[in-house]
């Protein structure tokens, strides 16, 4: 069984992810550590990333896989380089190449085949697993997941100002939203829920409650 979170950068769709798989004893897929490690791929190589050409040269060869919790790009664990500000800029970079979505399609389908999965990312919903049996969007004001973040990194030791998170945040969602491939848009059966207000065990009791209450034949 398939559940998807969609929604923009600094919702809270990883926090979310993680606790609900957990509390459904499902594994998780973290998509956008796949963007992450295309455009990781792209930047060691020189890559101009906003070069089709050069990007896709990148992908021969590429081997992209997920684990719980970390990423390898031919075998070398990246989870940490990921994670870098110019690897975020550059993950909504290359995702707007038809070949780099339809190569990471491939990966997170094959990742998540034959599994009790919870998918987070931008078309999980829409596009990777249409037919998946549970679907949320998350949305909250932009200022909102700006000050979470920032205060998310103050936890990690990295002082960050709420507005060079927000600007980065809105230049990232601005380029996923308006993309002509796979933008970040609601799947139509998709329970959009706004997260503004809410604590993050509100959010997630809040979509286990719908999970357990999903059809449960609608099967990817
Ligand atoms: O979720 P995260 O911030 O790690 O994603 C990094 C970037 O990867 C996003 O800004 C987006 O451009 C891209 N992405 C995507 N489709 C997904 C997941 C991520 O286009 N399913």
């Amino acid at each position: 069984m398939i559940i998807t979170i969609d929604g923009p950068s600094g919702v809270g769709k990883s926090t979310v992810t993680k606790a609900l798989a957990a509390r459904l004893g499902f594994e998780y897929l973290d998509t956008g550590a796949t963007y992450r490690a295309v455009a990781l791929a792209a930047l060691r190589r020189g890559a101009a990333l906003d070069d089709a050409a050069a990007v896709e040269a990148a992908l021969a060869g590429l081997r992209v896989e997920l684990l719980p919790g970390r990423v390898l790009l031919n075998g070398e664990d990246v989870s940490a380089g990921i994670r870098a500000p110019a690897v975020s800029q550059g993950a909504s970079k290359v995702a707007v190449m038809a070949a780099v979505r339809r190569f990471l399609v491939g990966v997170q389908r094959a990742a998540a085949s034959g599994r009790n999965m919870v998918c987070e990312g931008r078309d999980q919903g829409t596009v990777v697993f249409p037919d998946a049996a549970c679907k949320f969007f998350l949305v909250a004001d932009a200022r909102v997941r700006a000050e979470r973040r920032a205060a998310e990194l103050l936890a990690k030791g990295t002082t960050a100002s709420v507005e060079d998170v927000l600007a980065d945040q809105l230049e990232r969602d601005r380029r996923d939203a308006e993309r002509d491939l796979a933008p970040m848009v609601p799947a139509a059966d998709a329970v959009v829920v706004d997260t503004t207000h809410l604590t993050t065990d509100q959010v997630i009791a809040t979509l286990e409650h719908a999970v357990r209450s999903c059809p449960t034949d609608r099967t990817s």
